[in-house]
């Protein structure tokens, strides 16, 4: 894996971003690498160390503005962080990216008062956030959600259940969509946003249940039973939570996803090719058969190009340009990249890949963990074919990038 950002970064990382490149590989070498045998091995286990570590290394501070105590470093930092935690642990990763995507929301769409409320609490690592949009009925279909909110005077009421939520057991607030309106109105002014503190009787966080991959990470249940929050919980206006969704997945989830997969595809191709070097064959190695070779090519070549992708995207995000289209192209790529890569890196081990407790099962049982999360292929192939049809008409990058801190970034951030 490379040690320095490879040379075809660089138009879009500056001095801060090597920097904060070379501080998060010592960080993962020091605190994170050490842990992750034992995350593997005690999958029921939510890895709340190592959130604590990442939060006092101040890593959750990274899109937080500095009027809020954060670093305001802007979407390619945030990358460097994902991309460069998830070559060594893609949960982890998971940890970090699941709480900037509620933080994305929250800069969009909090007023000042719950920005000052919320976000000095990320910055510091006190407050890790969830944003709970899927439910048992509800998936890609965001138009399905049957959680409801009612209004009691100076209150919102909440009842319904959210599923797969990222850091459903390490959240301290979790930033809820729920129906606010009667059957029949249209998704785009049904839907509300709430922040819903996890202590808030009534809300309750089912028992962790590992999935197939990501150990360490939870993703779970929700279930919300007649829960009150104050009015001044809404986050945006009332009928506004599909476009607080929508937003937050193209120029936060999808990006964040991007960099989850790029680290496990670089810890897949520098797997294989160690593996390869090192198996004797004939007199020399398995590395020098040609065949062999030209599959690793394939291998290399998506990995340069899901690199390219994940940056470029990010750095015309933070540039303030449109750019809705390339978020979801290095999403859905940078996944399905990945995944190719994965399964040729299983065929080239032979029967190793297979050995109990080998790290190519880890990888290849993370990589699936990022296709659903922010959209699936599909919705995102929906999506592209709208914008080959020019039918794509919100451009969530063009209307919000440029209200954020590092759109016209200073002398200071990274
Ligand atoms: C690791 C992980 C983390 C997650 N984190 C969060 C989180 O923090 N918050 C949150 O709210 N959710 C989260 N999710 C849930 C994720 O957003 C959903 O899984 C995703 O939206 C897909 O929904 P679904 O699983 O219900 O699949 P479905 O929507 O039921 O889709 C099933 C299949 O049908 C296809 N499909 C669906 N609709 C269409 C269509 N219109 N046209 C063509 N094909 C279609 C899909 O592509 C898929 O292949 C997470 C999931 C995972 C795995």
């Amino acid at each position: 894996m490379p040690a320095t950002p490879p040379p075809a970064l660089y138009p879009y990382l500056s001095a801060h971003h090597e920097l904060l490149w070379n501080e998060a590989d010592a960080f993962v070498a020091e605190h994170i690498a050490p842990r992750v045998v034992r995350m593997e091995a005690a999958p029921g286990r939510v890895e709340r160390k190592v959130a604590d570590l990442m939060a006092a290394r101040g890593w959750f501070a990274v899109t937080v503005p500095s009027a809020f105590g954060g670093l305001g470093a802007g979407h390619v930092a945030k990358t460097v962080l994902i991309h460069r935690i998830s070559c060594v642990s893609a949960a982890a990763a998971a940890i970090l990216q699941a709480t900037l995507i509620p933080v994305g929301a929250l800069l969009h769409f909090a007023t000042q008062e719950q920005k000052g409320r919320w976000l000095p609490g990320v910055a510091d690592g006190s407050l890790l956030l969830t944003i709970a949009v899927t439910e048992p009925g509800a998936g890609g279909h965001i138009g399905g959600i049957e959680t409801i909110a009612e209004r009691t005077g100076n209150h919102w009421v909440l009842t319904g259940s959210k599923i797969h939520i990222g850091n459903s057991h390490l959240a301290g607030s979790h930033l809820v969509l729920a129906r606010t309106a009667e059957v029949g109105v249209r998704t785009s002014r049904a839907l509300t946003a709430f922040m819903v503190e996890h202590d808030r009787p009534g809300l309750s966080v089912a028992d962790h249940r590992p999935g197939l991959g990501l150990h360490g990470f939870s993703a779970g249940r929700l279930d919300l039973e007649h829960v009150r929050v104050p009015v001044d919980n809404v986050v945006g206006e009332i009928g506004q939570g599909l476009s607080v969704a929508q937003s937050s997945s193209i120029l936060y989830g999808r990006p964040n996803l991007a960099a989850v997969s790029l680290g496990i595809h670089e810890a897949v191709v520098a797997t294989t090719t160690s593996y390869l070097k090192a198996r004797p064959r004939y007199r020399s190695a398995l590395s020098d058969l040609p065949v062999l070779r030209d599959r690793v090519g394939d291998m290399e070549a998506r990995l340069r190009a899901a690199r390219i992708l994940a940056y470029q995207s990010v750095h015309l995000l933070d540039q303030g340009l449109s750019c809705d289209a390339e978020l979801i192209n290095a999403k859905y790529l940078g996944h399905q990249w990945a995944m190719t890569s994965t399964q040729d890196a299983m065929e080239l081990h032979g029967a190793h890949a297979l050995d109990r407790g080998y790290l190519l099962q880890r990888l290849w049982r993370d990589i699936q963990h990022t296709h659903p999360p922010a959209g699936t292929g599909e919705v995102q192939r929906i999506r592209l074919a709208d914008a080959a049809f020019d039918e794509d008409d919100v451009q969530w990058s063009e209307r919000l990038a440029t209200e954020t801190a590092w759109s016209q970034p200073g002398p200071t951030a990274a």
